[in-house]
């Protein structure tokens, strides 16, 4: 299973009242080992008799788990168990993930959530006039989807009118080259829920092919680079990564303007962790933004189970003191999964922390 097959939104369903759902990310060669610290912790934290009962049912449960299934040579795992509600998996993933054991009111799908953010899928083209493959590319892993071959000729000097007939040819399987390739591409995005393309390659066919690609489509080209494909296919995935990367930085920054006209003018937008969750709750947001740094905390009530976006005594809903605190990323990007928002996740900007570190575009 790849990160982008996981289904944060399903993860989401999953939810008891007080803390009932261990959720434990760890190197798949550690195992739990590196987790010991943290378990201990846990047992000293947890005050509630039976919630402990039911941390150790789900931590054993867990263990067998880990026993049945070797996960070894997973790059990451995360495994979310829960006794009490009957529950126990694990997905392994071939990205790192932050060593991590929580015990709360439902699975902790901040770290994932993140990663999704960071690591969308997007089509790599890489292309010279000999052939042209077409990878996905997922997990700083390339995958090929298609293959087409250009046999276009080099330029070759024949002087006269022949040389005009030879170039005329040769600009002709140029053009058909790339309208093949540009087919191929669009079936692909027909197909794939993609939202960005790099091309690399020689710059004739590149041009070649941008010049048949209908505009919605290459208005996805977030990247152009000249590259030698006899090259290592590592590197290449590097240098596509660059330009991903580059474009995630801008549409980030992007976001966030958007966020702020909206807020400074006809009120949809809001900011700040209280605020966007109380939306976010109601489904009334579209996109949230939050600084990847953003360590505040939530409060979730036992009694109603609703849920506060700072950390307060009293529940504001019923006023019940049977309160606890629980991470208040996890729990936004709980309720933007449920109600079908998306989470973007930034470095740091100025505004955007001063605001509070999160704010979001509304629906209404
Ligand atoms: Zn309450």
């Amino acid at each position: 299973m790849t990160l982008q097959q996981i289904d944060l939104r399903e993860l989401s369903e999953i939810r008891g009242n007080g803390r009932d759902v261990l959720t434990a990310y760890f190197r798949g060669a550690d195992g739990l080992s590196q987790l010991s610290h943290r378990e201990k912790q846990i047992r000293d934290l947890v005050d509630d008799a039976l919630e402990l009962e039911n941390f150790e049912a789900s931590l054993s449960n867990l263990r067998s788990l880990l026993e049945d299934n070797d996960v070894s040579d997973a790059v990451g795992v995360c495994a979310i168990s829960s006794a009490v509600l009957d529950i126990c998996r694990m997905y392994p993933i071939a990205m790192e993930v932050p060593n991590r054991l929580t015990f709360g009111p439902a699975p902790f799908i901040r770290p994932l959530a993140e990663l999704q953010d960071e690591y969308e899928t997007f089509l790599l083209l890489a292309c010279d006039n000999d052939r042209t493959r077409i990878f996905t590319v997922t997990n700083e892993a390339a995958e090929a989807e298609s293959a087409i071959k250009g046999g276009i000729k080099n330029h070759v000097r024949k002087g006269g009118w022949s040389q005009q007939r030879y170039e005329r040819r040769r600009d002709n399987q140029l053009e058909h080259y790339g309208d093949e390739v540009a087919g191929e591409l669009e079936s692909l995005i027909r197909e794939l829920d993609i939202r960005r393309i790099v091309l690399a390659g020689s710059e004739e066919t590149m041009q070649a092919i941008e010049s048949q690609l209908p505009e919605r489509i290459g208005e996805l080209v977030v990247g152009r680079e000249a590259f030698d494909l006899d090259r290592p296919e590592d590197e290449l995935v590097e240098v596509a990564y660059e330009d991903y990367f580059a474009q995630e930085r801008r549409d980030e920054k992007d976001l966030w303007k958007r966020i702020q006209g909206a807020a400074l003018s006809d009120g949809r937008g809001c900011l700040g962790p209280k605020e966007t969750l109380a939306a976010a709750k109601i489904g009334r947001v579209e996109t949230a933004i939050a600084s990847r740094d953003l360590r505040t905390q939530a409060t979730k009530c036992r009694q109603c189970e609703d849920v506060t976006g700072e950390s307060v005594d009293k529940c504001p809903g019923c006023g019940s003191g049977d309160v606890f605190d629980v991470d208040y990323i996890d729990t936004l990007a709980r309720h933007l999964e449920l109600t079908s928002a998306a989470l973007d996740f930034v470095d740091p900007i100025e505004p955007l922390s001063k605001a509070g570190h999160v704010a979001a575009l509304l629906r209404y």
